[in-house]
C-alpha cells in the first residue's frame, strides 16, 4: 500500500511538468472517482452526497463532495494546498543568438528556486499556449509538452570558475539560460520557440497568441535508498500535499461534514493572482455551496463557524548534513510523520486548539506526528494558512511532510510519509 502511494505520487509528478498540467492530472482523477465539473457562470443545483469541482485559470482547483449531515452544524472540512513549484519562465522573444553561433533561451526565475540545482540537466518546457478563435475575449487554451531532451543549463568549467566550489553566486539574467541549439543554415531562428511549439501542438506558427511556459527536469521519479525509503524527484512541494489530498477526498467514506480540497496558484510568489491563496475563490465557492442549497448568507457564517481548514504544504525535515541549521529542541525526521509548523509571528497559523484537533486526528488514524519551528535566529518560510485564513474566518493549522532539499529541482521525500498523511486526511474527512 505504502509503496502503491509513492509510485502514484511518482507517476502524478512526472505527468506535472506544469501547474497547468497538474490540474488537468487532478482533473481527470476526480471525474474518475465521479465528481462533476461545474460550469462557473451557470447556476448550481447542488445535492447531499454529490460531489463537484470548479478549475481556475486552468491551474488551481477545488473540489468537494457534500455531506450527509446539517451543513451549517457539519461545516465544511478544507485541505488546502498549491499546485506551482519553483522553476523558470520563458521570457517573450526568448531566442537570444551568441555570437551567431548558439541559440540560447531568456528566462527568469519564478519563485525560489535552487539554481545550482538546475545545471547539467536534461530539460524542456512545458505549459499552455493561447490560440485565435472567433472571439477575441475568449481564445482556445492548449496545453504544450515538448517532449523531448530540448534545453540544457551547461556548466562553467571549473578553470574559468575557481571559486565555484566557494559559494558562488548565481545571477539569474547572465548564468542560467538554457541552451537550445547551435545555429547553422537551415535553422530558422526567428520565432524559434513558437514554431518548436506550433510543430508541437500541430498548429500553424500564425495561430499562437501568446505562450506561458516553464522550463522542468526531464529525469523521472525514483526511490532511493537501501530499503527503497525515499522519493526523489522535482515538485515534492507542493504537489505531494495535492496529491495526498486528492487521495484522501476520493477514498475516505461517507461524511456528515462537507469535504473540500482546494489546489491553489501562485503561493511560490506571494499568492497575490486571482487563482492563488490571497483571492476569494474560496470563500466565494463556500458560498456557493451554501446558495446552491436553497440556504441563505447566515447559513453560510454559521457553516464556517463550524469549519477546520488543514493547510497542507512541505515542511523542512533535519538535514543529515545541517543539523546546527534546525531547531535544537523540534527535530523532525523523514518517514517519522506529519509535520506541525509552528511560529510565533504567524508565519504560520497553527494554534494549541488546532493542533490539539490534528494531533486527535493524527492519534484517532493511528499515525505519529512530528513538530517543526525555526531556530530563533532564522526567518524561514511561509505558505498558504495565514493568507488563506485572511480569506476566510476558519481554524486552521499548516503542516506538511518532512523533505530534504526543498525548492531544488530534485527533492527527496519519504515513503512512509506521503501513506501517513493520505491515511490522517481521510480520518479527518470521513470522522464522525
Ligand atoms: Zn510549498
Amino acid at each position: 500500500m505504502k509503496l502503491n502511494y509513492a509510485k502514484d505520487l511518482i507517476d502524478f509528478i512526472d505527468k506535472s511538468p506544469s501547474q497547468f498540467h497538474a490540474v488537468y492530472e487532478s482533473e481527470k482523477e476526480l471525474i474518475e472517482n465521479g465528481f462533476i465539473k461545474l460550469n462557473k457562470a451557470e447556476k448550481w443545483k447542488l445535492e447531499k452526497g454529490g460531489k463537484y469541482f470548479i478549475t481556475n485559470n486552468s491551474s488551481s482547483f477545488i473540489a468537494f463532495e457534500i455531506g450527509s449531515g446539517d451543513i451549517t452544524q457539519e461545516g465544511f472540512r478544507i485541505i488546502g494546498s498549491h499546485t506551482d513549484s519553483p522553476t523558470f519562465k520563458v521570457k517573450p522573444n526568448p531566442e537570444i543568438d551568441v555570437e551567431g553561433s548558439y541559440i540560447k533561451l531568456n528566462t527568469e526565475m519564478y519563485g525560489g528556486a535552487i539554481a545550482s540545482s538546475w545545471f547539467d540537466r536534461e530539460l524542456s518546457i512545458a505549459g499552455r499556449v493561447s490560440i485565435k478563435s472567433d472571439d477575441p475575449l475568449k481564445p482556445i487554451e492548449k496545453l504544450v509538452n515538448v517532449d523531448k531532451d530540448l534545453l540544457i543549463i551547461p556548466n562553467l568549467c571549473i578553470h574559468m570558475n575557481r571559486e565555484v566550489n566557494d559559494g558562488y553566486s548565481f545571477n539569474n539574467q547572465k548564468d542560467m539560460l538554457p541552451l537550445l541549439s547551435t545555429i547553422n543554415e537551415q535553422l530558422e531562428k526567428d520565432n524559434l520557440l513558437v514554431k518548436i511549439i506550433a510543430e508541437e501542438l500541430d498548429l500553424k506558427f500564425d495561430e499562437i497568441l501568446d505562450f506561458e511556459v516553464y522550463i522542468y527536469n526531464r529525469k523521472k521519479g525514483s526511490l532511493v535508498g537501501l530499503n527503497q525509503e525515499f522519493i526523489s524527484i522535482g515538485k515534492l512541494d507542493n504537489l505531494g500535499m495535492v496529491h495526498a489530498s486528492i487521495k484522501a477526498i476520493c477514498e475516505s467514506g461517507d461524511s456528515v461534514a462537507t469535504k473540500v480540497i482546494v489546489a491553489n496558484d501562485n503561493e511560490e510568489v506571494g499568492s497575490m493572482t486571482k487563482q492563488g491563496a490571497n483571492s476569494p475563490m474560496l470563500k466565494n465557492l463556500l458560498e456557493r455551496i451554501i446558495i446552491a442549497m436553497d440556504l441563505d448568507r447566515e447559513d453560510f457564517h454559521r457553516t464556517l463557524s463550524n469549519s477546520f481548514i488543514i493547510s497542507a504544504d512541505m515542511a523542512h525535515a533535519l538535514h543529515p548534513n545541517y543539523s546546527d541549521k534546525h531547531d535544537p529542541s523540534n527535530r523532525p525526521i523523514v518517514n517519522k510523520g506529519p509535520i506541525i509548523k509552528i511560529a510565533a509571528k504567524q508565519s504560520y497559523v497553527s494554534d494549541a486548539m488546532t493542533i490539539g484537533a490534528f494531533k486527535s486526528i493524527c492519534n484517532e488514524a493511528g499515525v505519529p506526528y512530528q513538530t517543526f519551528v525555526n531556530r530563533s535566529d532564522m526567518r524561514g518560510g511561509s505558505t498558504i494558512g495565514p493568507i488563506t485564513t485572511q480569506q476566510v474566518d476558519i481554524p486552521s493549522l499548516d503542516v506538511g511532510n518532512p523533505v530534504l532539499g526543498m525548492h531544488s529541482c530534485r527533492e527527496l521525500a519519504g515513503v512512509d510519509d506521503h501513506y501517513y498523511m493520505i491515511k490522517v486526511f481521510k480520518k479527518f474527512f470521513d470522522y464522525k
